[in-house]
């Protein structure tokens, strides 16, 4: 190797060494800018984008109400079963959802089921840390009160 060589490769090296402290240097002058997540240490505060599917969710109101009636639209829509809509009667004798089940470790987070839903009433959570200890844990009644 020449001298010339050998000083060019002291110089490219050192020219890289500087360009990577440059990066370096200017995202520690602007945390704000950084898109790199922390996690687990901000869990608490991550949000996830709008458009992200977790598993499938039943909102409720304050007093406890969601707004499913029991149509099974949603069920009739799931590609693999994951749903199953047991309805039952109120005092009135009217036909209301008794339990909402939800298999979690079959679906597929298609969200096929809340496009099929004429109510609204059912959405993709934003919940991320889907994983379980126990196969029961993925068998999920989502309304809160059986036959509302
Ligand atoms: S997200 Fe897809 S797979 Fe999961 S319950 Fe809904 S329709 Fe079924
Ligand atoms: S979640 Fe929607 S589609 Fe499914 S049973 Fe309830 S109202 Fe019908």
């Amino acid at each position: 190797m020449t001298l010339r060589e050998r000083f060019s490769m002291v110089f490219g090296g050192a020219l890289s060494m500087f360009k990577g402290m440059a990066v370096t240097g200017h995202w520690l002058s602007h945390p704000k800018g950084i898109v790199t997540e922390q996690y687990p240490e901000n869990r608490k505060t991550l949000a996830m984008h709008p458009n992200f599917r977790g598993e499938v969710v039943m909102p409720h109101d304050a007093a406890g109400e969601h707004k499913c009636t029991g149509c099974s639209l949603c069920e009739k829509a799931c590609p693999n079963g994951s749903i199953s809509v047991l309805n039952t009667r109120n005092l009135a004798g009217k036909k209301v959802l008794g339990k909402y089940l939800y298999r979690l470790d079959s679906c597929t987070l298609c969200a096929l089921c809340v496009e099929a839903c004429p109510f609204d009433a059912i959405r993709m959570g934003q919940n991320f840390e889907l994983a379980r200890y126990d196969r029961s844990g993925f068998e999920l009644t989502l309304n809160q009160k059986e036959g509302r």
